[in-house]
């Protein structure tokens, strides 16, 4: 557990400043709680006694141990009557009280402060490794459970160093000093202690086991409550559609009930824990009072001596009962710290070179394909693409043409070092693109994908999300380049409209226009086109040829082809099939020479 959590030590030392402070204010009201005890026997001995008895008391040997709070007073407590003695007790609990809680205040908001750092402080650097990784790892680890990772296992360690571990610190001071101060003023009465904290420790442990594993199996109930509430939102047309929303509302009754049913568990066991402490610390405490009350009325200890004695009593039994129960907590962070580190020790697969060439400036930038040779990890028995060996001509328009699972998609994804190739080379202008750093790579590149992304903001934002740089002036152009300024005008809020969740509230056809606007503010040098396959109406269709002709004018394009006008425009076209090229030419030549291209243009193209 400790090594574990030692990994949190980096994201600590910035605030080591605060740490400092808060230790100084924990052990500050430690003492300041221990002290109350003393306080509590000024009370009792020199609030509540006789004259006489307190000057015998005063002189007695058991008192002259603890008379250091009487000695530093300024005048001799034996010359005051005993109303005084009694409001000089009184000031004394006071003072402490102030101090305590000035101090508690300072620890609290310190030590909570500390806890809401650092867990921002890891949420920023978890988020930071993943949006760096590449897509294959996406799909081993889903989004849903990286989500859960930055919020709830940062929740835990934030409660952990916000609270839990300064809760451990302060029990363990005050029952290391408490039991300090116990075994000094008396060892008798201290034995009698001893003998209890077994017997609060042993349920503390057997219960806390069963607890911790209850704790455990709620989180992973509520994970499911989460992921069911989340999956059947997500899906809701299709739920609707069907009309099951009482189905899912029945699953969900199912797996709320089984949560509930853990945590009441849990809650139970927690209670049994709690009623046999507080019954076996009363016992103990009884069985010392019993012992100890005979002291007193035997005269070898003062009353005062035994209500501080029983206050220490409770203070370590309380301590150590706190300290049993955080170790829980510490284990739970143990825990999620793992999985955090898990996160945080993730390097990504595709990397930056180590010695970067630069992509000379150019007015025409070309690609070649050298060999290129994929497989996929999940599928190493065969290539997603097998040998291709082509060139994409600068300033022109490429088509790749082919029949679904040909290796189109992993085409695009590998110029973009997606994943990495596993034989042969791809270059922009005779520069391997191994070679360049990611964002030189990428910045040569535009993206029109078949579906295009929303982000659920506004038009304006998801249009400048091409470039953030970018003026109104020029925003506006692109999409008037693009074809959607005037449908955008037209709507309430104009380029300030929110397209909800994945550009919900736009059509097929508009967030085509809106992604090819988005690539126009960017002007990337070459562009990755895939066509969309649905359908569009006449006066869509229409906008977006137009909309593409102003953005692939004079630009290396790369397109996957499923339109009749895309090819017949294209300057070349490769078929691709089960990762080859199986032939190359213009739309009139490959509809003589090839016969998988003539069969593709009359049922995918010619028939649409
Ligand atoms: P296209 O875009 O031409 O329809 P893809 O490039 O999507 O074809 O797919 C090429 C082949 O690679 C198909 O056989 C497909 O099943 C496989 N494939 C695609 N993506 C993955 C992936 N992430 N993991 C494993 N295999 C994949």
């Amino acid at each position: 557990m400790g090594s574990t959590l030692r990994n949190l030590i980096p994201y600590l030392k910035p605030y080591r400043i605060h740490i400092i402070l808060a230790g100084f204010a924990l052990i500050f009201t430690s003492l300041a709680t221990l002290s109350l005890g003393q306080g509590l026997r000024l009370l009792v001995d020199l609030g509540f006694s006789s004259d006489k008895n307190t000057s015998d008391i005063y002189t007695s040997d058991s008192l002259e141990s603890n008379s250091f709070m009487l000695e530093i007073l300024p005048f001799t407590v034996g010359d005051l009557s005993s109303y005084e003695k009694l409001s000089l007790a009184i000031a004394f609990l006071l003072f402490l009280g102030i101090i305590m809680g000035a101090g508690t205040f300072i620890r609290h908001y310190l030590v909570s402060w500390i806890g809401e750092r650092v867990s921002s402080d890891l949420r920023k650097s978890v988020y930071q490794h993943v949006i760096h990784m590449e897509p294959a790892f996406f799909e081993e680890n889903s989004a849903g459970e990286i989500q859960s990772r930055i919020l709830t296992d940062t929740t835990i360690l934030q409660t952990v160093v916000g609270s839990s571990f300064s809760i451990f610190l302060r029990n363990a001071l005050i029952f290391i000093l408490g039991m300090a101060w116990l075994f000094i003023t008396n060892p008798k009465l201290t034995s009698i202690v001893m003998l209890s904290v077994p017997l609060v420790v042993f349920p503390i442990l057997i219960f806390g086991k069963k607890v911790r594993k209850l704790s455990k199996e709620t989180q992973d109930k509520l994970a499911g409550v989460g992921s069911h509430v989340n999956e059947s939102l997500l899906n809701i047309r299709t739920v609707q559609a069907f009309h099951h929303q009482n189905l899912e509302l029945e699953k969900m009754n199912l797996i709320v009930e089984g949560s509930f049913s853990v945590a009441a568990k849990r809650i139970l066991y927690r209670s049994y824990m709690i009623l046999i402490v507080i019954v076996l610390i009363l016992l103990g405490i009884s069985f010392m009072i019993w012992t100890g009350g005979k002291d007193v009325l035997d005269g070898t200890i003062t009353p005062g001596e035994l209500v501080a004695f029983s206050f220490y009593a409770v203070m370590v039994a309380s301590a150590l009962a706190s300290v049993s129960e955080v170790i829980g907590d510490l284990q739970r962070a143990a825990g999620a710290t793992e999985r955090l580190i898990d996160l945080l020790s993730l390097e990504p697969k595709i990397k930056d070179p180590t010695n970067p060439i630069e992509i000379p400036k150019s007015e025409n930038y070309y690609l070649t394909f050298s060999n290129v040779r994929f497989f996929y990890n999940t599928r190493k028995d065969k290539p997603a693409l097998d040998g291709l060996n082509l060139i994409l001509p600068a300033g022109k328009v490429t088509a790749l043409v082919g029949p679904s699972g040909a290796g189109k998609s992993t085409l695009f994804d590998l110029i973009f070092r997606f994943h990495e190739l596993s034989v042969g080379s791809i270059s922009i202008n005779g520069i391997n693109i191994k070679d360049i750093t990611l964002s030189d790579l990428r910045k040569h590149l535009g993206l029109v994908p078949q579906q295009p992304s929303m982000f659920s903001g506004t038009i304006q934002e998801n249009i400048i999300y091409g470039k953030p740089t970018a003026t109104e002036e020029e925003m506006i152009h692109a999409a008037q380049a693009a074809h959607c300024y005037d449908f955008i005008q037209e709507l309430p809020n104009g380029f300030n409209s929110l397209v909800g969740e994945n550009g919900v509230r736009l059509s097929g056809g508009q967030k085509q226009r809106i992604a090819i606007a988005r690539a126009i503010l960017k002007n990337p040098p070459i562009l990755l086109l895939d066509e969309a396959t649905s359908a569009l109406d006449a006066e869509s269709e229409h906008h977006i040829q137009k909309a593409l002709l102003a953005l692939t004018k004079d630009r290396t394009t790369l397109m996957i082809a499923h339109r009749l006008s895309t090819v017949i425009r294209a300057d070349k076209i490769f078929v691709l099939d089960k990762g080859k090229v199986v032939g190359e030419g213009t739309h009139s030549e490959l509809l003589k020479s090839n016969e998988l291209y003539a069969n593709l243009a009359r049922l995918q193209f010619i028939e649409s």
